[in-house]
């Protein structure tokens, strides 16, 4: 959901770009989908995300966490024709606590306040500037920045957000668009 409300949550993330070195043209600051998974509280679930490529092969996302900022759990699942997405995370600014399946390691990050059914992925993997992770298509997996907030690229096969599937049954779609 993009509305008026959000665009200086747009300038604020455009300002983390910036601050971690990232140069973005004035057209792609008007792309920035400010994203609140329709779950009404943007501070505590959402992200900033700005697509910059999406081909019928590769996606390359930039996304911006601001402090304690949630992206909730979700997988992406295959379909008849596809073998679900692909997603790899880099860490660019901050700290970025990434959550998957696994021993329940959850230390430095929580969850969200009485959200505890919709985030099961509970080992924590701690991500700082220039670490990389690959996570293979089907595995559950949310992120929550630190308190710096973050700044991650993620590189995937190609996106079709209709195949997100979030664990919080109020979430109903993707992140950007629906490409078919
Ligand atoms: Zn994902």
């Amino acid at each position: 959901m993009v509305t008026d409300e959000f665009s200086d949550l747009r300038i604020k993330a455009v300002k983390m770009f910036i601050e971690s070195g990232i140069k973005i043209t004035d057209e792609e600051v008007e792309k920035i989908i400010v994203n609140d998974f329709e779950l009404g509280d943007i501070a505590k679930e959402g992200a900033q995300i700005l697509e910059w490529l999406n081909t019928d092969r590769v996606g390359v996302r930039l996304i911006a966490l601001f402090p304690f900022q949630t992206l909730p759990e979700h997988f992406h699942r295959a379909t008849v024709n596809e073998q679900g997405k692909e997603e790899t995370i880099r860490v660019v600014s901050g700290t970025l606590y990434v959550y998957v399946p696994g021993e329940e390691t959850i230390t430095n990050g929580f969850i969200p306040e009485g959200q505890d059914n919709y985030y099961t992925a509970r080992h924590e993997v701690m991500m700082k500037p220039s670490n990389q992770l690959t996570l293979k298509p089907g595995t559950l997996h949310w992120f929550q920045a630190g308190k710096d907030g973050a700044v991650i690229y993620t590189f995937t096969s190609q996106a079709r957000d209709k195949n997100n599937i979030f664990t919080n049954p109020r979430t109903t779609k993707g992140c950007i668009n629906d490409l078919e």
